[in-house]
């Protein structure tokens, strides 16, 4: 977070509340000579809405973000080096001329199928131990592992499926040994000699790191800098203070950063809300519903802490009749089989949304 200078702004994670209008030009101007560039949301709507749209609704008008230079870093040398190739396949620093990725190594697995005319969904793949690639060819073990696994050909499939392709390959020497050479380039996809398509390959070397560099100090590429990289602004005084509404839940949810559908939620009673997040939502009622903050102090030590629970006790908290959102999620099912496989027990609750997961559209 950021300490601005500029009054009547408020801050919940990394979204900037602007209460006045007088505070938006100095508030832009102060985000500019920290080095954000500004844009303007409305301007860039792809969709029509006219500016009363996103006032009325709330929706942000302006968008910061801070270029945060990125670097890559040898592994052998610790040199920051360009990024540009950094993780292709034998690509080296320009700095010491170590090796900074190789996309294949010796005892890495690739997974792949013959290019054939008709390509249906779900079909079995072929798994072999890869020796090394040149960028132009594949060597592999010519051994087959014995177990097949999800959708991966036993040795014996696989060696009939090797048979029935055998235009496709050949047998080759290679320091001393006989490996399957197959033509698989870099940009197979375009490449119109391809004869396999690449599903995945298993086990690279990686001998960088890509790290930014803030206020010079070192991070690393996930890491958050101490100041947010993008902040969206929202020009609050429009549609604020809001007044208790069935859907009002669904906004203070919203900029506390969590989902308002139950159906998106584990079932089975698991904590999905931190103190951080009642923090978040407790700014929000105070500084933009008519909600007094007294009540939500009074109450929020009661609010349950599980996904369905605790937006079903927020939603009640704005509004007597709330229209909470509860979505089948095909997630839900998922989970539930799976919990299922492992024999843990599941509560009704959860065989309730796994069987209307099914129902979910995604599906
Ligand atoms: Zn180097």
């Amino acid at each position: 977070m950021l300490n601005l200078k500029t009054p009547d702004v408020t801050w919940i994670m990394d979204s900037l509340y602007v209460e006045k209008q007088e505070s938006l030009q100095p508030v832009l101007e102060e985000l500019k000579s920290l080095n954000y560039t500004i844009k303007d949301a409305f301007k860039e709507d792809k969709k029509g809405r006219s500016r009363n749209e996103y006032e009325k609704n709330g929706y942000y008008l302006w968008y910061a973000s801070l270029d945060v230079p990125r670097y890559g870093k040898c592994g052998t040398c610790q040199e920051y080096i360009s990024t540009g190739g950094i993780r292709t396949h034998n690509h080296t620093c320009e700095k010491c001329g170590a090796i900074t990725y190789k996309e294949v190594i010796d005892g890495s697995y690739a997974r792949f199928e013959f290019v054939e005319e008709n390509d249906a969904m779900f079909t079995y793949k072929l798994q072999m131990k890869a020796y090394l690639w040149d960028s132009e060819n594949l060597y592999l073990y010519p051994e087959l592992d014995k177990e097949g696994r999800f959708l991966v050909y036993n040795q014996k499939d696989g060696e009939d499926y090797l048979s029935k392709h055998s235009d496709k390959w050949s047998y080759t020497e290679l320091d001393g040994k006989t490996w399957i050479k197959i033509h698989y380039k870099r940009d197979w996809e375009r490449d119109p000699e391809a004869v396999i398509s690449m599903s995945e390959i298993t086990s690279h070397y990686c001998n960088h790191s890509i790290v930014k560099l803030w206020d010079g100090k070192e991070y690393g590429e996930w890491d958050k800098v101490p100041v947010p990289e993008s902040i969206i602004i929202y020009e609050a005084w429009h549609f604020t203070p809001l007044p208790r509404s069935a859907k009002l839940h669904e906004r203070i949810l919203s900029a506390a950063g969590m989902i308002s559908d139950q159906g998106w939620y584990h079932q089975d009673g698991r904590r999905e809300f931190l103190p951080v997040h009642f923090e978040r939502m407790r700014i929000f009622v105070d500084r933009f519903t008519e909600i007094p903050v007294q009540e939500w102090d009074k109450t929020v030590r009661r609010f349950r802490v599980d996904g369905p629970g605790g937006i079903a006790d927020i939603a009640r908290f704005c509004y007597s009749k709330p229209d909470i959102a509860n979505k089948p999620n095909i997630g839900n099912t998922l989970s539930a089989l799976g919990k299922e496989l492992e024999g843990k027990h599941l509560t009704e609750k959860e065989i309730y949304e796994a069987k209307r997961g099914l129902e979910d559209d995604a599906w």
